[in-house]
């Protein structure tokens, strides 16, 4: 899904890499917490992902796409087949549940008989069924994660990136998150999630990626948040 081959990422005016000869692969239907303090380079990782930045070297591969040399007009096609979900949700405040799930899918170029088919079908996956016609600033944060994670999964992303997708979240509608997230995850979407939320990381025992300065510092299957523990 994901193949990293010595990326290096140095901000103009900067003298230290944010990303230092980065090597490393996800396959396909992984769960990988990306951790490490802040400035590590675990945003600049998701954002050369995303191809909204490009590594000064090496070569990085999504879903075989070489996003680094990838034409500008070949970029939609990659952003298609990741979604994407925040630590603060970036919900449009002026739609509806169903209305932000239904903009994600009208960008995709459905047409409408098949957004008011698909619309109560990815409010379900996510258990909000009956908010359908709430606005954003009516529901909780849980809820108003959930709804990212529909959006995020219109069009049933091969990868899902998650950035601190708990971290304005309380323990417990962490877990309901996380929950969703691996049973999104069994259904066979690749998730790279980037956080600080080491109960989860430590309940999970998932794949961990450890940046310290740029380069990978840890890289362990079935991991705690702390090497050592
Ligand atoms: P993290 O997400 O782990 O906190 P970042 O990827 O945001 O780390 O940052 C990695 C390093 O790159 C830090 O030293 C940060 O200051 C620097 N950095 C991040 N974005 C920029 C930018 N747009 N311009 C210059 N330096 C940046
Ligand atoms: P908003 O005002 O938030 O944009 P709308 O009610 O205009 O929301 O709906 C936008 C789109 O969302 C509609 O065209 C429709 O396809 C879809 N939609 C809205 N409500 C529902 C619903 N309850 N079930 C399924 N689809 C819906």
């Amino acid at each position: 899904m994901i193949e990293l081959h010595d990326v290096t990422k140095l901000y103009p005016a900067s003298s230290r890499p944010a990303l230092d000869h980065v090597t490393a692969t996800v396959d396909d239907g992984e769960f990988v917490f990306l951790i490490g303090p802040s400035g590590s380079g675990k945003s600049t990782l998701l954002r050369l992902l995303l191809r909204e930045d490009r590594p000064t070297g090496g070569v990085i591969e999504v879903g075989g796409l070489d996003v680094a040399k990838l034409p500008r007009r070949k970029v939609p096609k990659l952003r298609q087949r990741i979604g994407c979900v925040f630590q603060d949700f970036r919900l449009l405040a002026n739609r509806s549940v169903a209305g932000n799930v239904a903009f994600a899918l009208e960008v995709l170029g459905k047409k409408p008989a098949d957004i008011r088919r698909d619309v109560p079908e990815l409010l379900a996956l996510v258990g909000l069924e009956g908010k359908a016609e709430r606005m954003p600033h009516e529901l909780s944060g849980g809820e108003q994660q959930r709804v990212a994670i529909a959006r995020a999964s219109v069009n049933r992303p091969p990868l899902l990136l998650a950035d601190e997708p708990t971290g304005n979240l309380d323990p417990e509608t962490s877990r309901g998150i996380m929950q969703l997230l691996e049973r999104i995850n069994r259904g066979g979407t690749t998730v790279v999630m980037a956080t600080h939320d080491d109960t989860i990381v430590d309940a999970m025992r998932r794949r961990v990626i450890e940046l310290h300065d740029g380069t990978v510092a840890r890289d362990e299957a079935r991991a705690v948040y702390g090497a050592g523990r």
